[in-house]
């Protein structure tokens, strides 16, 4: 197994410099603590921006740091400070970050803000590219980085990727707003696995590939040509025994031993004898919920005048992306409410909030959690909110109550807290009564349960279990039934192709040749396509017939200059080459006057889909409607046509996201034979991407080369990639001799 290479926006460590003299820290926030393992591994390393930016490191110092940054086993990516702007403070906190989190107001859609995320994905991917070995996994993190996984995959099609998107990934209705979204989605498909942290984050992505990029889903799964894409949710832990051990440690001190802030929050405690400490704890962010907590305790003081004096709100916030204008209003909101309540309530011996706004050294922050009665975190959406985790690992004795929103991906682990939804005040206001009043035993009885948990499910099992789902991607991408062509069974093929005399290739058109767009009329072949099928049919000894379910009239139109034999209807046609279109035997259509009506009211009941008239067979198609109605809507005329069919000696193919009902004495593998008659051919070769391609995978002669597009279930023997694959392949073939 090789290294793992781990791709950050920023790296675990932070930079200062002084004087031009370079001080490296390691740093010891979440996501380091959870890699920890992996990433002093031997060999392994991590690819991220160093947080100064290109235009601040003075002349020379660029070889130092990459010297002590590589001690850290670190990678740095140097940004300047107008890609800094355009792709962290720009596009990744003023688009992605507010329409992330249902902030739609606030989202900018800035085409030079995404054109520098792109470039700066660039820089990122390419740095892996760099050190990047065949066995070598790599796990990228977050919206900063979305585009990077497929950046890697285009260049290193065998990679193992691992995405993890830290914050919350939003309903479809609102993801398809952006202006890029298929790009995105494209990018973040790069990867084997792409993991969230609720099972809601999940749905909401694979709903937006289903429906934006036409992707099938079944189950957690994205089927691509080419591969399968695995989404998982994986809750993200905390450090647990470092939260608690520490704890552990400030309760053990003497008061004289306590540290100022302790010292200061002590003396609150003991001012009345009934005294409460409600804590928050929070990035000044507008995802937070912040201004309307400080209305919500308003509210309450209101309500219950009896808590005035006794209790004290101590909300730390910590400084987040003053450069962005939200920011900055959102801070001057939340100082004037503080400024309002405490000149509203506040006595010569008591203010009702104490605010900070600054970070604080870890110690303060375990102070902070360990004497308070209750914490309460009320975003109105978080990606997963570890500060409540945190919280829970603290409290030694296992009494406190936790207060937290509903919309932190972090309460669907933390079910015995008090859920609330921060949008209702008066639930707010009553649950923090409820938890003043709620009985040490009580609290205990909660707390054990979430401890519990946290104990178990720390970051670093979040970190190893998410690994280990990476490296199954690559197990299963392996269980299929036809094999993948590779070098050696492309050289047998062309091998026996050189050998032959007689040879018969029949090719489906769409999804073999050329890839499925939306309007089925605009997949037009192209100049290259009708080059190559050209100088097949030029090679003495060779057949070439494309086989299609298309209607004759437009296969006709399409291949009038280039004189290659076509089977139009899935065999209804045949058109030998240049000649005129001759029909099959035993094609009726009278039964389509009766068929014909049933698929109408499936039309109408099915926006977005249409019927085809061909000249001997009816298809129903739902390309274009909603995914999941177009499923729902498909089985169920199959169910309704299963009856009418069997009276009138018909079938129904299931295609591409089509039903087409036809004469059953049709098929593509009937049509082929039929070709394939008395001729003697010693090489037949079949290739074709959807079901109704399997009857000329399995009426064919045993010796054909049959081979599917795509990785799906199949009786072919063989399968390849994708249409670039198969022209690849063809192009090979049209060398030969
Ligand atoms: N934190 C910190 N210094 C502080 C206050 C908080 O390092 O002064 C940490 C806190 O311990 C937690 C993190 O910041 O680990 C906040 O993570 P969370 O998931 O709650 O919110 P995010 O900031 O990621 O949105």
């Amino acid at each position: 197994m090789g290294k793992t290479i781990i791709v950050s926006n920023r790296l675990p460590l932070q930079i200062k410099i002084e004087d031009e003299e370079l001080e490296v820290t390691p740093s010891v926030g979440g996501l380091a603590t959870g890699l920890k393992s992996f990433h002093r591994e031997g060999g392994s390393v991590w690819i991220g921006w160093t947080g100064v930016s290109a235009d601040d490191v003075p002349q020379g110092m660029e070889d130092l740091i990459l010297e002590e940054t590589r001690k850290e086993q670190c990678i740095p990516v140097s940004l300047t400070e107008e890609e800094v702007q355009g792709f962290y403070y720009g596009f990744s906190n003023r688009t992605i970050w507010p329409l992330f989190h249902y902030f739609m107001e606030y989202c900018e859609f800035n085409t030079d803000h995404w054109e520098t995320y792109k470039q700066v994905n660039e820089k990122y991917a390419n740095a892996v590219l760099e050190d990047l070995e065949d066995d070598d996994i790599v796990w990228v993190h977050d919206y900063q980085l979305l585009l990077v996984p497929n950046l890697i995959r285009k260049r290193k099609k065998n990679a193992t990727i691992g995405f993890f998107n830290h914050i919350p990934f939003p309903s479809y209705e609102v993801f398809r707003t952006m202006p890029w979204r298929e790009e995105i989605l494209e990018g973040m498909l790069g990867a084997n696995l792409i993991g969230f942290h609720t099972y809601d984050y999940e749905r909401h992505f694979l709903s937006s590939v289903n429906r934006i990029l036409l992707r099938d889903v079944t189950f957690n799964q994205v089927i691509l040509n080419s591969r399968k894409v695995r989404v998982d949710s994986f809750p993200m832990g905390i450090d647990y025994d470092k939260f608690h051990n520490a704890a552990l440690q400030t309760n053990r001190l003497t008061t004289d031993e306590n540290s100022d802030f302790q010292q200061k929050l002590e003396l609150h405690r003991s001012s009345t004898e009934s005294a409460k400490l409600i804590i928050s704890v929070d990035r000044l962010d507008y995802t937070k919920g912040i201004a309307n907590r400080i209305r919500a305790y308003e509210f309450f003081l209101e309500r219950y005048p009896e808590y005035k004096e006794r209790v004290r709100l101590i909300m730390l916030a910590v400084p987040s992306r003053e450069e962005v204008p939200q920011y900055q209003l959102l801070k001057k909101e939340i100082d004037e409410l503080v400024g309002r309540v405490n000149g509203k309530f506040a006595t010569v011996t008591w203010t009702p909030i104490w605010y900070f706004y600054r970070s604080m050294p870890f110690e303060n922050l375990i102070d902070l959690y360990t004497t308070s009665d209750i914490a309460l975190i009320t975003p109105t959406r978080d990606g997963m909110n570890l500060v409540a985790k945190e919280y829970l690992a603290t409290r030694t004795d296992q009494t406190g109550v936790l207060i937290l929103s509903e919309m932190a991906g972090a309460a669907h682990e933390l079910n015995e807290a008090l859920l609330i939804n921060p949008n209702n005040f008066d639930q707010v206001v009553e649950t923090i009564k409820r938890a003043f009043e709620m009985p040490r035993e009580e609290q205990i009885k909660r707390n054990k349960v979430l401890q519990q948990r946290l104990r178990r499910y720390t970051v670093e099992k979040w970190a190893n279990d998410f690994m280990r789902a990476l490296k199954e991607t690559k197990d299963t991408s392996k269980t299929y039934d036809a094999i993948e062509i590779d070098e050696q069974i492309e050289e047998a093929i062309l091998k026996k192709y050189r050998q032959s005399k007689n040879r018969f290739l029949f090719l489906d058109y769409d999804g073999t040749l050329v890839d499925f767009v939306s309007n089925p009329k605009d997949a037009r072949p192209d100049q290259e396509l009708l080059d190559l099928i050209q100088s097949l049919c030029a090679q003495e000894g060779t057949q070439v017939v494309l086989i299609s379910g298309r209607d004759k009239e437009t296969l006709g139109t399409w291949w009038r200059e280039v004189p290659v034999p076509l089977i139009a209807e899935h065999g209804v046609w045949m058109r030998p080459a240049s000649e005129e279109w001759v029909l099959s035997e035993n094609v009726r259509c009278d039964w389509m006057e009766t068929i014909r009506p049933v698929l109408e009211t499936f039309v109408d009941r099915t926006p977005g889909s249409f019927i085809e008239e061909k000249n001997y067979s009816l298809a129903w198609h739902y390309r274009k409607t909603d995914p999941g109605l177009g499923e729902l809507r498909a089985n169920e005329l199959s169910t309704v046509l299963k009856d009418l069919i069997a009276n009138h000696g018909l079938s129904v193919l299931q295609g591409n996201k089509v039903l087409e009902i036809k004469s059953s004495d049709v098929n593509k593998g009937k049509a082929a034979n039929k070709m394939l008659i008395n001729q003697k051919a010693d090489f037949i070769f079949a290739i074709g991407d959807d079901w109704t391609d399997e009857y000329l995978f399995n009426e064919l002669p045993k010796a054909a080369i049959t081979v599917k597009v795509g990785i799906k279930k199949t009786n072919a023997r063989y399968f390849t990639k994708d249409t670039q694959q198969v022209r690849d392949l063809l192009r090979k073939l049209a060398k030969q001799n």
